[in-house]
């Protein structure tokens, strides 16, 4: 019998995700010797064995994981044979980038899950119950490596039971940092807002009666509180946003499973994978008619913690489950924060005694163009890494955007994105976004030498980055960083033409910028076109107020004879207040210029379906498309001004046609739809003929494609033409800003920046 070794390295994230016993596993059942162990980056094996065996274990590394896993590559090379009594799992020796092998976050696993039903179980309906497979990993994390010591487990001494699992690579138990069970671990707790202990037996059976009855629950979940109430009963989900001060935005919704989730919304097969994916986002899918809500789209998620799977269980139908939070301050971790700040919104809370470390909001998924893309990167994504072939020539630290902040760390050959911060515009938001790059720091164990940052001189971020020591500062304009973000995610080193669509973003003209067309490397980019403006009377405070931007898109369209009489939207403005509005922007009184695609989204939801105002950040947009009739498909003219740099595209024949429209009594609906299909036929029109200077890859970008009609409208009329992308793993929303910085940054590293704005190369 030919005896042989192979040595075996596997890449990807497979440290802290069960990989090793499984190995071992493997091992036993195979009849191979030799070692496993944990190395830089990933896991090494040396086995040892006859030839036939050897060949079945390499067959199973190859075909197989344990579901956490995501492995990258297996790369294999014979070595001599060695005798070896048995397979051993063995300790590594700390290295530098074992330091940031942090796992995710992830769902309770489906023979966890059969314990936690089973009454002959000794973790029957216990709310903590996890394995190597499954539960609290990033969230519950204090310092690197991870190792139970070094989480808020710690505290936790586990009994003779739990310690002989942990100890036995037999076990599927084996060195699960968090494994506890009632003996030993957490345990729950419901109270009232008095502080009046309600219920310490079958807390999660109370808590389940108590929205049945119409009250709203504070949870403790894995990331942070929830706030739970009865999704059908409509006078518990107003009395929920009433106290939340959340009137308007769609609140997620927590179902049972996918046949739960198929009684709220139409779902396609992608859509049902995300749901059921070891991730467990929320999915944004179509609302079915009879479901709760008013907007054509549901967030749904299934249970992902077992007291979420008993609760689902105990009451019997979907529920609300939305962030613990008052409007738009950070979602709450401590039982004391809950207590606090959630006191005049829950009726009951329930909690436990296993602190959350690190915040993480649920991720949030929409499935645009047949595939997910991120709208919001957080619980089950966060901390994995994104990885470039090339290396980052010094560690980086990209401090992100204003709205909907990430950071983004990059070290090696691996960008580690933050979790979902928010907009860093309250006291709680910033305290929580210095904490998480502090954390991330450790957990990477780098100190960043280059800090990248928006243009933008009064967001928060780029102040932060302007006042860290010892470093080199970088800025990075926000629409390049956009575009970067989505060559990063699909290893394109450019030119590409980069289609950065937005709100806003602070140009290297002091302007706003947000329709922009670029040619781009990671290093420089020019501006090929962009978007005519539009004046916002106010500044900001247009925004808050589309009426005032759509007043100035029809006295620019109609040279200040727009007919304004003929519009139902201005019947409900004061004259004075429409006069006021066309004084300023006639004589460019703080009525800045500015070039956002999302700003015509706002002009026009405003216009034809007659909403002044805005009741959050993207409202009257969001409104917009969500309007649009599916089966449309006519557009209106437009014009693209070409010969002097850049391009201009402008829309203002739209909007004449638009305006004749509603004047005509067409539906909104076929208006709306008509909008898109122009917006997204001037912008295959532009890229076309970028594409003449050169066969590049397009790329798209910025928050407008979050919107799927015109996602999906610009990659299938640019696909006949070109290779198209756009962001998947982070958001193409301001969310994705800090991986593009990164990259960009590390372009620009050892280049003069003392004169940074000069760098970059306009047409
Ligand atoms: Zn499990
Ligand atoms: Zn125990
Ligand atoms: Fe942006």
């Amino acid at each position: 019998m030919t005896r042989g070794g192979l040595h075996i390295e596997i890449r990807g994230t497979v440290q802290g995700v069960g990989y090793r016993p499984w190995v071992w596993q493997l091992a036993e059942r195979t009849g191979i010797a030799g070692t496993v162990r944990n190395e830089t980056g990933g896991v090494v094996i040396d086995a040892f064995g006859p030839a036939a065996a050897l060949d079945r274990f390499i067959t199973n590394i190859r075909g197989g994981a344990p579901p956490a896993a995501r492995v990258r590559s297996v790369t294999c090379t014979p070595i001599p044979y060695a005798e070896a009594q048995a397979f051993t799992i063995s300790d590594s020796a700390l290295s530098a980038e074992r330091r940031v092998s942090i796992p995710a976050d992830l769902a309770t696993c489906p023979d966890c899950l059969r314990e936690l039903f089973d009454p002959r179980d000794r973790r029957h309906r216990y709310p903590f119950i996890n394995c190597t497979n499954c539960g609290p990993r990033y969230s519950i994390v204090t310092d690197a490596p991870y190792d139970r010591s070094q989480t808020s487990m710690s505290t936790f001494i586990m009994c003779d039971a739990c310690r002989d699992e942990y100890d036995s690579p037999r076990d599927r138990r084996f060195h699960a940092q968090p494994n506890a069970c009632p003996d030993c671990g957490p345990r729950l707790i419901a109270m009232t807002p008095q502080r009046a202990e309600v219920a310490t037996d079958n807390v999660i059976g109370f808590a389940a009666r108590s929205i049945r009855a119409g009250f709203t629950v504070a949870i403790k979940g894995l990331g942070g509180f929830h706030l739970a109430c009865d999704a059908r009963s409509s006078t518990a989900v107003k009395r929920l946003r009433d106290r939340k001060h959340r009137e308007a935005k769609p609140l997620a919704i927590m179902v049972r499973d996918v046949a739960e989730a198929e009684t709220l919304a139409d779902l396609n097969d992608e859509e049902r994978a995300l749901l059921m994916s070891i991730e467990r986002p929320i999915v944004l899918a179509k609302r079915r008619d009879d479901a709760p809500g008013d907007v054509p789209l549901i967030g749904l998620f299934l249970p992902y913690t077992p007291l979420h799977h008993l609760l689902l269980h105990d009451f019997g139908g979907p529920l609300v489950m939305t962030s613990g939070n008052i409007s738009e301050e950070p979602m709450v971790t401590t039982n004391a924060g809950a207590m606090d700040e959630l006191r005049d919104v829950a009726d009951v809370f329930v909690m436990h005694d296993r602190d959350i470390v690190t915040r993480v909001d649920d991720s949030v998924v929409r499935i645009i163009a047949d595939a997910p893309v991120l709208l919001r990167r957080a619980r089950g994504y966060v901390p994995h890494s994104i990885d470039t072939p090339g290396a980052f020539a010094k560690p980086i630290l990209a401090c992100g955007a204003h709205l909907k902040n990430t950071f983004c760390i990059a070290n090696g050959s691996s960008a580690f994105v933050g979790p979902h911060i928010g907009d860093l515009e309250s006291f709680e938001t910033l305290r929580s976004y210095e904490a998480a790059i502090e954390r991330m720091e450790a957990f990477i164990g780098v100190r960043p030498e280059v800090v990248a940052h928006d243009l933008h001189p009064d967001y928060f971020s780029t102040r932060y980055a302007l006042g860290r020591d010892d470093v080199q500062t970088i800025g990075v304009q926000h629409h390049h960083a956009h575009v970067a973000s989505v060559m990063a995610e699909h290893r394109l080193d450019g030119p590409v033409i980069g289609i950065a669509y937005d709100g806003t973003g602070y140009g290297t003209d002091g302007t706003a910028w947000g329709g922009e067309i670029l040619i781009a490397t990671y290093a420089e980019f020019d501006r090929f076109a962009t978007f005519r403006p539009i004046a916002l009377a106010g500044g900001d405070q247009a925004i808050r107020e589309p009426w005032r931007v759509a007043l100035a898109l029809l006295d620019d369209t109609f040279d200040g004879e727009a007919p304004t009489g003929d519009i139902p939207l201005f019947r409900d403005i004061a004259p004075n207040a429409i006069a006021t509005i066309r004084r300023a922007i006639a004589w460019q009184l703080n009525a800045p210029l500015a070039r956002g695609v999302g700003r015509y989204f706002d002009a026009l939801g405003s216009l034809i379906l007659g909403i002044p105002n805005s009741r959050y950040e993207g409202d009257v947009a969001f409104q917009w498309n969500m309007a649009a009739d599916p089966n449309e498909r006519g557009r209106y003219p437009f014009v693209i001004h070409s010969g002097v740099a850049p391009w201009e595209i402008d829309p203002r024949p739209m909007v004449r046609a638009a305006v004749d429209d509603l004047i005509a009594w067409k539906s909104p609906a076929t208006i709306s739809a008509r909008f898109h299909n122009t917006i997204a036929a001037a912008t295959v029109e532009i890229a076309r003929a970028a594409l003449a200077y050169g066969d590049v890859p397009v790329v798209l970008s910025g928050g407008c494609f979050q919107n799927a009609r015109l996602a999906e409208s610009v990659i299938d009329g640019l696909r006949p033409f070109a290779r198209v992308f756009m962001n998947r793993e982070v958001p193409p929303g301001d969310g994705g800003i800090a991986l593009g910085q990164a990259f960009v940054a590390n372009a620009r590293i050892g280049r003069n920046v003392a004169k940074k704005q000069e760098l970059i190369a306009c047409v």
